[in-house]
Formats: C-alpha cells, structure tokens, sequence
C-alpha cells in the first residue's frame, strides 16, 4: 500500500491513528497570504507531537486531509521524514460545496484523483493511501452525491479504502453508504467516520449491520463529546460484539487556521496525538474493554482495512 515515504507492508502498520491532520491551512488564504503559515514551525510542532505519540506506541497515523482542506504533502512528507513515522496521505474533497464543482464530470474528477494515487501528489513522487469523502449538515445533496460517487468510483478503480467525514447527529453516514452501495461499492471497504460523537449505539449498530468499520475519531474533542461518554460508548459497542468494526483517532490537527491557538488551548486541552495512549486507551480497560478487543481496534483493524486493495 502507498504510505508518505513508500510502499508500507500493511503487516508492519502496528498501533494506527486512522483519522488526524498535520495541517489544515485555508488554500486561498495561503496563496494570497504567503505567512499566513508558518511553515517551519508548523513542521517543527507537529515532528514534536508525533514522536511524542511514536515514543507512547502509535507506529502509523493516516493524514485524513482532502484536497480543498489544505493538504500540503510537502509538509506531510517532511514530518515524515523528520519522525521516521509510517504515514499515509488522503485524496479526494471536503463537503463544503465549491462553486467549481459544478461544472465538473464526475469520471474526469476519478481521473485526476487517480493520478495521485498512481503517480502522485502536488508534483512529488508521494502516493495517496486512502479516499477522503464528506457529507455534514446539509445531508447528501445533489453535489455532495457527486461528491460521494467520485470517492465511490476511485476506490473501485484503485483498490484504495474509503474513510469518511460525517455529521452523526444527522445520520449521514447512513446516506454515504446508501451512495455507495448503489455505486457497488462493498461498504465493509469504507470507514465512516465521526461516528464517536454520538451515544446512540442503536444508530451505530446500523451503520454497523452494513458491514462498514466506524471511526471513533475524534477523542480529545470534549465540547463535542466528553471522553468519558465516548468510552462508555465503545465499551456498549464492544460488549455487543463490535470490537472487529471500530478505529480510535483523534481528528487532532497539529495547526488548523479555523481556530485560535487560545480557543482550541480553552475547548480541547488534550486534542492531540498522545490523547488515545495516555487517557483513553487506560479509560476503556477501566470500563472493562479487554487487552484483545484495543488491539483488535489499534491495530488489526486498521490493517484489515488497508489490506483489501483489490480493484473491482
Ligand atoms: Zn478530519
């Protein structure tokens, strides 16, 4: 499988953080700002905080940002270089609706995208590994259809899992998979993901029963979700049997320009890489979860997940 800095044997993925950011910048703003980043220290933090989450364990950490988001596989690929971590790069889109997309055909979109995945990224040799798809609010609208079925149509083509943004409290997960089955899609291919934000295990159970895994990704976003509730969550499912179908993350981005360093110091304290091992991962055997049922979600799964890349 492509990984930032070459082939990854998916044998050797161990402990993955299955949905983070090293960065997510504004493109526009970027281009028309050139020091709206500080490129230097925003490489230099995140190198810190991943081999922070490295020295606690944590061998793999996928980089879930889209395209439009501001992915810069420069930077992904330097924090790569500097930490040693396997790290895996996304392509595809975010779900806000931009007004290009409009005028787009669904199968010259796949095209593009398909050199990244083939090729590469931003002009480098760096390969993408996974495809990004979103759906929030709004639902699957008749571009965010589009959208979907794009993702849908280059994971058939490339072999390459899916993993997605959802808005739980509107049970979009629900509405990508039903995309993705009409686009033949097998959804136990497809990770759906922010489904962590949420306690209602009757609704997870059916985006369960499809068969896709779910991401309990965004651990560290209290405001959200307390930790507390989302473990108890986990724990609910796993007792269930659930175990074999769930990822843990963080959505941790090391710089995002959404918010100011004070707002996300004051809301989220501990949204960083090192949250799961150090906090989370102590909470879960505390509400019972056994030794076998966190290795299954840290590292069997994501391993199975990556490990499908038949094209069909
Ligand atoms: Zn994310």
């Amino acid at each position: 499988m492509n990984g930032v800095l070459g082939p990854i044997d998916t044998a050797d993925l161990g402990f993955t953080l299955m949905h983070e950011h090293v960065m997510v910048a504004t493109p526009a703003m970027r281009q028309a700002f050139p020091d709206w980043i500080d490129r230097d220290a925003v490489v230099a933090h995140a190198t810190n905080e991943l081999r922070a989450a490295m020295e606690r364990g944590v061998r793999t950490m996928v980089d879930l940002t889209p395209i439009n988001l501001g992915r810069d596989i420069t930077v992904i690929r330097d924090v790569a270089e500097r930490t040693g971590a396997q790290m895996i790069a996304a392509t595809g889109f975010y779900w806000i609706e931009e007004p290009w997309f409009q005028g787009w055909e669904i199968d010259s979109l796949v095209e593009r995208l398909m050199r990244e995945i083939t090729y590469g990224i931003q002009g480098t040799n760096v390969r993408a590994g996974i495809i990004k798809a979103a759906t929030d609010h709004l639902g699957v609208t008749e571009l965010n259809k589009k959208l979907l079925q794009v993702a849908a149509r280059l994971h058939r083509a490339s072999g390459v899992p899916i993993s997605t943004h959802t808005n739980v409290h509107h049970h979009t997960g629900l509405g990508q998979q039903d995309v993705f089955a009409e686009e033949g899609v097998d959804l136990s291919r497809v990770v759906i993901g922010h489904c962590g934000d949420t306690e209602d295990v009757e609704h997870l159970e059916q985006i369960l029963r499809r068969g896709s895994t779910i991401g309990m990704d965004r651990f560290g976003l209290d405001f959200m979700l307390p930790m507390e509730k989302r473990v108890s969550t986990i724990a609910a499912l796993c007792k269930r049997g659930w175990a074999k179908q769930m990822v843990l993350s963080h959505d941790a981005c090391c710089h995002i320009d959404w918010f100011s360093k004070e707002m996300v110091q004051q809301l989220a304290p501990r949204w960083s890489f090192r949250h799961i091992p150090d906090d989370v991962l102590p909470a879960l055997r505390a509400e019972g979860v056994s030794e076998a049922d966190i290795r299954t979600m840290t590292v069997d799964n994501p391993r199975r997940v990556f490990e499908r890349q038949g094209a069909y």
